[in-house]
């Protein structure tokens, strides 16, 4: 599911796996998808009365940020921050926070189950190769009933009688 949520120069849009800032062609900066995994962090600034306007900033592993926002073009030009005004703006880029922090714990939570499953299936496997490969059997023979032990995948000849041992699946 994907929810749009429309700011002053641009808008965010959220959906589960990512976070895309979509400018207005006249705001000069670029459209960005950020992945859940790559945010470093999210900052929103509530409209001061000054300008009646905030900001929402969104940081990823590898952003160039100064992180100087003291004037407002400053927060116009940021390339990771959208400017709203007014109120319902701003109410709107809460919940887009909110959402975004749902969906990267939500994610996390989800990344951390899967490996954890992923790892005990890959554990199973290996065991069962383990099994495999490692246990020598005792097989008796078929010819003269004497016992001989077989190594894994081992096919031999009995060296009491010359009947072939197999070791069994
Ligand atoms: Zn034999």
């Amino acid at each position: 599911m994907t929810q749009e949520f429309i700011g002053y120069n641009g808008s965010v849009i959220v959906d589960t796996v990512k976070v895309a800032l979509k400018f207005k062609k006249s705001s000069g900066k670029a459209d960005k998808e950020i992945y859940l995994q790559s945010i470093s962090s999210i900052e929103l600034k509530k409209p001061t009365l000054l300008n009646r306007g905030g900001y929402i900033k969104i940081l990823f592993q590898g952003s160039q940020d100064n992180n100087n926002m003291k004037r407002f073009r400053d927060i116009l030009s940021n390339e990771n921050a959208v400017f709203f005004i007014g109120k319902s703006q701003y109410e709107a880029m809460i919940q887009a926070k909110q959402l975004i922090d749902k969906y990267i714990s939500e994610y996390h939570q989800q990344g951390s189950r899967n490996i954890a499953e992923i790892s005990y299936e890959e554990y199973e496997k290996k065991a069962e190769v383990k099994q495999m490969q490692f246990f020598p059997k005792k097989v008796e023979c078929a010819g003269c009933g004497s016992s001989s032990t077989l190594e894994p995948m081992e096919t031999k000849f009995c060296s009491y009688c010359g009947a072939r041992l197999v070791y069994p699946s």
